[in-house]
């Protein structure tokens, strides 16, 4: 017979390990494995972030997810000395007159550290053009760069530490990881088979008693399924609905020319670095990477780009070339002389109703999906929520004290406004 697990996870991103810490810290000897098809932890979407943080959200439970979390890596970081590549530089909205005047900003002004600058308090960043040339402006409906909306409780982290620090405290805490390891299917069986053929029939209870993968059958008490984007096929048999879709995002690395100066530009007190910036007009982003002195440029395009999954997404050379870089070139000055020094691709689980995580509960399985393009910044919080629905509990109790309910991020009790601050 084979060994029975407590709690089997599948996916060893940020969610599957800080839901693991979490479980593992609040029950100690709990029998706990970790499955991931890949060679090590944090090399699916984790591993391809662009890895900003904000605390500029609209919904009131992403506010404390994002908020919580961030208290919870700064405090790893500055009292328990854990280096997590934590910069506090800030994330700059760039926007124009109407947009700044139009109220957007507000709900997140009440109840973040952010602030509007005008354009003197943007000079440091003047490697920009804050008006775009005429013609291009019209051809590709570029806005003025009039304003700017700075989080300052906001910047730039690097997942693979965060990753790093509960991957090792659940290796201490005795957790077992069986990397290499592909789950080709969770089925369901009945909960007392008749042994006849056909089982299960409609009459009877199921769950998941044990799950297929290549290096043979998982048998464990309960499952969590934090598996992503993946979500959606691992869950296709057993007739339960991940509610995700794939979306295909990609990453391009800028160095050289103006870009120096502009990753130097800071905004903040005591940063050396510019601040995630999101150019005001088609949600073009740009990431510091103060290591190389380069910058990762991003868009969560929508339209145009298709639900479609592949194992293994490629940057798109053109996508750069005709969609990105005649804005970028528009923007910053000077940028025919910086260089395009590589790109990647890996795609957000889309909860597209309400643009927020899941955590929902079905049978003896805890799934948890739809990071939607945060889960990093949300990372710990989404953990923590994960833990208290395993404990069954009704609240889960946050970094720094906030209270969520559990069902709240569920599917049939859910209370979620829709996200407007999506990226
Ligand atoms: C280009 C890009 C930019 C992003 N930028 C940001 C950002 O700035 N800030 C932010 O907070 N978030 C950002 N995100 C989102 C963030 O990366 C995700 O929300 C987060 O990584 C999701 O974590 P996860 O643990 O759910 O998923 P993953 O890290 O993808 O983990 C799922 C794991 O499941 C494993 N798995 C899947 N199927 C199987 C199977 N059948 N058998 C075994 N193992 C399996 C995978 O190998 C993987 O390791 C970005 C994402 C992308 C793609």
């Amino acid at each position: 017979m084979a060994f029975k697990w407590d709690l089997a996870v599948i996916g060893s991103g940020i969610v599957g390990l800080s839901s693991t810490y979490h479980i593992m810290k609040e029950n100690p000897g709990l029998k706990i494995v970790i499955i991931d098809k890949e060679s090590t932890y944090a090399q699916g979407n984790t591993g391809k972030s662009a890895a900003g943080f904000r605390d500029l959200f609209s919904s009131d439970i992403n506010f404390k997810l994002s908020s919580s979390t961030i208290s919870f890596y700064r405090h790893l970081q500055n009292v328990l000395g854990v280096d997590l590549g934590m910069h506090t530089c800030g994330y700059l909205y760039l926007i124009d007159d109407e947009v700044s005047k139009s109220g957007t900003f507000l709900p997140v002004l009440k109840r973040s550290r952010s602030r509007f600058l005008d354009r003197d308090d943007l000079s440091p960043l003047d490697s920009l053009r804050f008006n775009p040339e005429k013609d291009q402006a019209e051809i590709m409906g570029l806005k003025n760069i009039d304003k700017g909306f700075l989080g300052e409780n906001c910047g730039i982290i690097e997942p693979d530490r965060i990753s790093r620090f509960y991957y090792e405290q659940l290796v201490k805490m005795g957790v077992k990881f069986m990397f290499g390891t592909t789950v080709s299917q969770i089925e369901l069986s009945p909960i007392t088979p008749l042994d006849y053929p056909g089982e299960p029939f409609i009459w009877q209870d199921v769950h998941v008693r044990s799950m297929k993968t290549d290096k043979g059958d998982i048998e464990a008490e309960k499952y969590i399924v934090a598996a992503d984007v993946w979500t959606t096929y691992l869950l296709e048999k057993t007739g339960i609905d991940s509610h995700v879709r794939p979306k295909k995002r990609q990453v391009f690395q800028i160095s050289g020319g103006p870009i120096e100066k502009l990753v130097r530009s800071s905004l903040i007190k005591g940063e050396n670095i510019m601040p995630f910036t999101v150019l005001p007009s088609h949600e073009i982003y740009m990431r510091p990477v103060p290591q190389s002195n380069s910058i990762w440029v991003g868009v969560a395009d929508n339209y145009n780009r298709d639900f479609s999954f592949t194992e293994d997404p490629q940057p798109e050379p053109d996508f750069y070339q005709n969609d990105i870089y005649p804005v970028l070139e528009a923007y910053i000055k000077d940028f025919n002389s910086a260089k395009l020094t590589g790109s990647w691709a890996g795609y957000y689980s889309y909860n597209t109703m309400d643009l927020s995580p899941y955590v929902f509960g079905d049978l003896n399985l805890i799934i948890s999906t739809g990071t939607s393009g945060s889960g990093i910044l949300k990372g710990d919080a989404i953990g923590r929520v994960v833990a208290a629905r395993y404990n069954g509990l009704e609240e889960a109790e946050l970094f720094g004290g906030e209270k969520l309910r559990t069902t709240s991020m569920g599917i049939k009790r859910r209370v979620i406004d829709r996200e407007e601050f999506i990226l």
